[in-house]
């Protein structure tokens, strides 16, 4: 059997799998924009719950699949992390609006990590612009991270993070370890069709720059500030509304 007839026996759940990844990084590009950020996050949780059900389905009358497919899918269905993610998936499906936890520094960047950065409180259905434009209307003491005083070396960010309950890691490093898990799977079945070694990799997710980070152009928060603190400002949230 060549590699193509095998694939095109699990197409479908391949498809599913593939789509997954693809809501994946729209995660980390829509990780500051809450809303955005978690329609992909659910749609990610959807998708990846399909693939092993797409599995069993496609496969059901192939001969020997349904006993032998038993043990890796009761494997993966059982992996705490696979599991847990099942359990918020079906939250969204039945009984409604599914809000991770999320806390958000805000401070410097020198392009590696958060230079200096303070803990800044952010309702989890706030966009990170509009923590942002409170800290710049509202935050009155001295300007000790540097966010406004002018330095050529660092960028002003907001550094966020969104998290699952149960879980330690941030949510897109625990979405990326379960796709990996479920394409275990995936290449299992690939295997007992007779398939050679594959392997899934996200590797793609290395090179981009770190999406926990917002960074923002000094000159223009220190415009905004005056602005909002006039009381004739349209803040950073209201202004990217209309890009
Ligand atoms: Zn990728």
């Amino acid at each position: 059997m060549d590699s193509h007839e095998h694939h095109k026996k699990i197409e479908d759940a391949l498809e599913r799998h593939h789509e997954a990844h693809f809501w994946l990084h729209g995660m980390e590009s829509h990780y500051h924009v809450a809303d955005p950020f978690r329609w992909h996050l659910n749609a990610f949780l959807k998708a990846l719950d399909e693939v092993p059900t797409l599995l069993s389905m496609k496969l059901q009358n192939e001969k020997g699949f349904p006993k032998w497919f038993r043990a890796p899918a009761s494997s993966l269905r059982t992996d705490p992390l696979i599991d847990a993610l099942a359990k918020h998936r079906d939250f969204v499906v039945h009984r409604g609006m599914l809000v991770p936890s999320s806390k958000a520094f805000i401070g410097v960047t020198e392009g590696r990590g958060l230079k200096a950065g303070m803990s800044y409180p952010i309702n989890p259905l706030d966009d990170s612009d509009q923590a942002m434009d409170r800290y710049l209307e509202l935050y009155a003491g001295p300007d000790f991270l540097g966010v406004l005083t002018p330095d050529e070396d660092s960028v002003p960010c907001v550094f966020r993070e969104w998290h699952l309950p149960q879980f330690k890691e941030e949510i897109v490093e625990v979405c990326a370890r379960a796709w990996l898990r479920v394409g275990e799977t995936m290449l299992d079945v690939l295997k007992w069709l007779g398939g050679g070694n594959e392997r899934f990799s996200l590797d793609c997710r290395h090179g981009a720059r770190d999406y926990r980070f917002r960074t923002y152009d000094r000159d223009l928060l220190i415009e905004r500030r005056v602005q909002l603190r006039s009381g004739q400002g349209r803040g950073l949230a209201s202004a990217n509304e209309e890009d």
